[in-house]
């Protein structure tokens, strides 16, 4: 049996070699039809699939369909001066981008081209854009916290290195930022980012970079930027250019962070794409192979073990939702292949409560592993406190008498979601987020009138930023008992400054003060 197979194997080597030596590079082929940066051309016998083809005016063009006859190609360039039967030539290369550390503080196109006006890129050492995702041998679990130094992530949802959490929500729900605020919360922290625009409009694109210049964010981050009037083929090929960035620090064994804003457009020019190519639609009129158009991008992303670099790829990916329906299918498919989700709530960003993350709906699955001890701990009964405020706040809407524990819990939950708004481009360290979970952990928060809040977290932190508490703690890495009781004592004395100077201060109304006296 064994000897059978051999000579099959060896039949069809044989075939193969033959094959090879048949295929010519430089083959010329004509066009047939153009347009809608689609072009139709015959003659280029033997062209490989997501080749790259040059067109008689320079422009580039990546071939997505192999049909008997003709060949699909996708234009990544002007093409108004090509016509039917101009000239299509092969490179015999598929698409590759420039990397390297060349390309932070860069703004680059789809391809890897920079637009921001400064010197061209270096594209010795190029990478080609399609890549087979690490096996899982390669791989190993989270085990460091990605900060992205919002309070409400990093406590209920965190991320750790490596992961892939998605940001779903409406139109103008605060995705960008709460993307655009962790890479912000990256600087000096040793972890490079790539913010992946996917037809966006131009001038939130400027408005982003602007963000990160100023903050000198872009020290440690590339854009790669296509833009909604751009050719559908461009992109496309965004996401594919911004993994392929991030994979050379990967492989580098560094920690990269990458942001693609959004998918659901991605998954919309892929369809525009995909119809123009005459491919058959499926649901929604997607092409039936969206799923892994989107799954062979994330899974590109991952935590390295030490044999191999031990570096990291962590994504956050961006899904716009219509009316909240999460389970329409590019939606469905994405969460499906990601390990958790934020869901950012319209009516909670309408009402003020930003960033708008539905504590309900949001999971992270495997970022708790990678917790800071100090955060885990004070963070440990957040979630359950705010799910029960939510059912009695609901059960309360019915004006009934309420028992005094029940006012309790819905007026501590008012408090806690007022304690995790937070400002855009204004993160939390660790250590800050931690003073400010153990306030609402030991209720402390309870003293504060509702409206008072936010300036008594200003005031918190303040505070705490010059005590010598928080480099203990920083040192110690967790609470003992101990530590616990020395916060405790510096909460006490700071809150009974803090209420006796607010005007009008009735403490009777928020309990009784003795419980303050140590
Ligand atoms: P789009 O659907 O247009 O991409 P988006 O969901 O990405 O929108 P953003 O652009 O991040 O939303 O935010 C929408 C608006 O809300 C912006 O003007 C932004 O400044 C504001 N915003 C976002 N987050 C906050 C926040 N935490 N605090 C205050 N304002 C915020
Ligand atoms: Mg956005």
């Amino acid at each position: 049996m064994a000897t059978k197979t051999d000579s099959f194997a060896a039949l069809i080597k044989a075939k193969i070699d033959k094959y090879a030596n048949k295929i010519k590079k430089d083959e010329v082929g004509r066009v047939i039809s153009i347009g809608d940066g689609i072009a139709l051309v015959s003659g280029l016998e033997k062209a490989m699939l997501n080749e790259l083809v040059v067109f008689e005016n320079g422009t580039k063009g990546m071939i997505l369909n192999l049909e008997a006859e003709t060949l699909g190609i996708v234009l990544l360039g002007k093409y108004d001066d090509i016509a039917e039967n101009s000239q299509v030539s092969r490179t015999g290369q598929v698409v590759s981008v420039p990397v390297g550390d060349q390309l932070l503080g860069r703004v680059v196109d789809a391809i890897g081209q920079p637009i921001d006006g400064g010197k061209a890129l270096s594209s010795q050492g190029a990478m080609p854009i399609e890549k087979i995702a690490p096996g899982v041998i390669t791989r190993q679990s989270v085990d460091a916290p990605l900060e992205t130094g919002i309070l409400s992530i990093d406590s209920m949802f965190p991320i750790g290195k490596g992961q892939r959490e998605l940001i779903i929500g409406d139109r103008q729900t605060g995705k960008t930022t709460v993307a655009v605020d962790t890479i912000l919360n990256q600087k000096g922290k040793n972890v490079k980012c790539v913010y992946v625009a996917i037809g966006q409009k131009r001038s939130t694109v400027v408005h982003i970079h602007d963000i990160l210049e100023k903050a000198g964010a872009m020290e440690y981050t590339t854009i790669v930027s296509s833009t909604a009037g751009e050719l559908p083929a461009l992109i496309y090929l965004a996401p594919y250019t911004g993994i392929t960035i991030a994979e050379y620090w990967l492989s580098k064994g560094e920690d990269v962070l990458i942001v693609y804003d959004d998918l659901s457009k991605h998954a919309v020019s892929y369809r525009t794409i995909s119809l123009l190519l005459r491919r058959p639609p499926g649901r929604e009129a997607y092409p039936g192979d969206v799923f892994y158009l989107h799954s062979r991008l994330l899974e590109r992303a991952g935590r390295m073990n030490k044999e191999n670099g031990n570096g990291s790829i962590t994504a956050l990916p961006i899904i716009e939702t219509q009316a909240g329906d999460i389970s329409a299918y590019i939606p469905t498919n994405v969460i499906s292949i990601t390990d958790g989700q934020l869901f950012m709530m319209t009516s909670m960003f309408n009402a003020g409560q930003r960033p708008a993350i539905d504590p309900g709906l949001s999971v992270s699955r495997v970022g708790s592993a990678a917790q800071r001890g100090y955060v885990k701990q004070t963070a440990s009964s957040l979630k359950l406190e705010l799910a029960q405020f939510a059912e009695l706040s609901a059960f309360a809407q019915f004006g009934s008498d309420l028992d005094k524990e029940t006012k309790d819990i819905i007026e501590h939950g008012k408090r806690i979601m007022e304690m995790i708004k937070q400002p855009e481009n204004s993160p939390y360290s660790q250590l800050q987020e931690a003073v400010l979970l153990f306030a609402i952990k030991h209720h402390y928060i309870k003293w504060i009138p509702l409206d008072k809040i936010t300036a008594f977290k200003k005031d918190l932190v303040a505070h705490f930023d010059k005590s010598k508490l928080l480099t203990e703690l920083s040192k110690a890495g967790k609470f003992d008992d101990k530590l616990i009781e020395k916060f405790n004592a510096e909460f006490k004395d700071f809150m009974l400054e803090y209420i006796s100077a607010i005007p009008d201060y009735k403490a009777e109304t928020y309990g009784d003060i003795k419980e303050l006296k140590k």
